[in-house]
């Protein structure tokens, strides 16, 4: 079965057909990090949302070829620079290298291509000039340039191919200078933005003088020079849909480069927002979260990442930390049927189970029906658990069962590791309290064990031993 998705441009669901002759080669091109602060949970639902588009359509033997940008100039940028009384790089250097940390904490296949913004300044450019050249572009007296709407949408282009807008109460020729604005204001945006003093260092040349580009801009001009001037899937959150992308397709199109009858983009995905209890994070209601302090309550990259892959794509999430010990709960079961699985196959080899590989590929093709993927594993887990209970498996059949699971966690990478790791420090303090018993020192035994449960640790006596397991 074909891959379905709903593409926000037709607002339907449709089938991912390849621009590519052959079928086979996807270009996906997915909105990537300001690099202004630490990346905080919503802004990594979005980022899990293209990295699980990413990996099916590995999984379904597609040739993908994802680029993910570094937004590493924009306004926002620009305002703490200036604040730190910093340098653009050194100040974008530590975010940006902060996001790669998290993107691998959260086993986020690495994009194939990672563009930062101020190395496409060349590109960005030449794109200005094709749409000047084209009349649908003017400079203002300050050096700046600005898109025409009016002169787009006279050429018979659609201004307002993702949102509905309203032009009733446009006014020609009202310009925004701002990388973010509401669709009430609706205004001719700025694709170069003339040098002003509070920009401090953060300039360069160009045809028209210093300045820099606006956040748009950079987005056509990556995507296009990587993944050509019209290509598959576009991604991004639902906030990015206006002005953001409406504004890439505008440029894009408006430039001329696709071939005829061919789109700038095929296909637009947007990803829902995430709430935090009910509210949308913001730091003054105290419930705004990166990774990291997520990390810091004890939280691991797969637990997060399980619970940002519970919910379908086009659904608000609702985030709790409630729902992060549900996830540590979900993934020890996961976890322990894989343990004995392991323990029962041995060496033995095994195919994979085409059926529970079907189930979850017809829940995935159906516009990534996550719940339903999630709902065929878990009662694979349960029959799993039940025959292991009965001795009905054999080693073969385990290790068939063992090698769909890898199939499976080719797309969801919540990576249940082979073992699961035991610190030495908890290995030692389980070595201690045999030697204890041995002795016969029950005291001592017992005040071991409270040890390691205050530790999160219980005890195991397995055929082979005593082992450590996560409380
Ligand atoms: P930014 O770094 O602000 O450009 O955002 C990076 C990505 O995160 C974009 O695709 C945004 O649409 C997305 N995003 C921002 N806030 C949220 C949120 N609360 N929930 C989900 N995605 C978000
Ligand atoms: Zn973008």
């Amino acid at each position: 079965m074909g891959l379905k998705l709903f593409n926000t441009l037709s607002r339907s669901v449709q089938e991912v057909i390849p621009l590519d002759a052959g079928g086979k080669k996807v270009g996906l091109y997915c909105c990537g990090p300001t690099v202004y602060d630490f990346a905080h949970i919503g802004n990594w639902r979005t980022f899990i949302f293209g990295d699980l588009v990413r990996r099916y359509l590995d999984f379904k033997g597609y040739a993908v070829t994802q680029v993910m940008n570094i937004t590493d100039v924009d306004d926002k940028i620009i305002r703490r620079v200036r604040e730190m009384g910093t340098t653009l790089k050194e100040f974008t250097g530590k975010f940006e290298a902060a996001f790669f940390d998290d993107l691998k904490t959260l086993n986020c296949r690495q994009p194939d291509q990672t563009p930062r913004a101020t190395e496409y300044i060349a590109e960005i450019i030449s794109l200005i000039e094709k749409l000047l050249a084209r009349g649908l572009a003017y400079q203002t007296p300050d050096g700046s340039v600005y898109f025409s709407i009016e002169k787009y949408r006279a050429g018979g282009s659609r201004y307002g191919q993702l949102v509905k807008l309203n032009f009733d109460e446009m006014r020609v020729g009202e310009r925004v200078r701002s990388d973010e604005y509401e669709k009430e204001a609706v205004a001719d945006f700025a694709l170069w933005k003339a040098r002003v003093p509070e920009d401090g260092g953060v300039f360069w040349p160009s045809p028209w003088g210093e300045g820099r580009p606006g956040w748009h801009i950079e987005c056509s001009a990556m995507s296009m020079k990587l993944l050509g001037p019209s290509f598959d899937l576009h991604l991004g959150g639902e906030d990015l849909m206006f002005p953001h992308h409406e504004d890439e397709i505008a440029q894009s199109e408006g430039a001329g480069v696709q071939p005829p009858g061919r789109p700038f983009v095929k296909h637009w995905l947007h990803g829902a927002h995430l709430l935090v209890e009910g509210k949308k994070m913001s730091k003054s209601l105290g419930n705004f979260f990166t990774l990291r302090d997520l990390l810091a309550k004890g939280f691991t990259g797969r637990e997060i990442r399980y619970l940002l892959l519970t919910a379908h794509y086009r659904e608000t999430f609702n985030f709790t930390l409630e729902g992060l010990h549900g996830a540590r709960a979900a993934l020890t079961r996961i976890d322990e049927c894989l343990t004995k699985l392991r323990e029962l196959a041995g060496a033995a080899q095994g195919n994979v189970d085409s059926s529970l590989l079907s189930k979850f590929s017809n829940a995935l093709d159906d516009d990534l029906n996550i719940s339903g993927a999630w709902g065929a594993i878990f009662e694979w887990v349960r029959d799993t658990n039940r025959k292991l209970a009965e001795n009905a498996l054999s080693p073969a059949a385990a290790a068939a069962a063992l090698a769909t699971w890898d199939r499976l966690d080719s797309v969801l990478g919540v990576g249940a590791p082979k073992e699961v790791e035991v610190p030495a420090e908890i290995t030692a303090l389980v070595e201690s309290r045999q030697a204890a018993r041995k002795a016969k020192d029950f005291k001592r035994a017992d005040a071991l064990r409270g040890e390691l449960k205050a530790k999160g640790w219980v005890i195991e006596d397995t055929p082979r031993g005593a082992r450590a397991k996560r409380l």
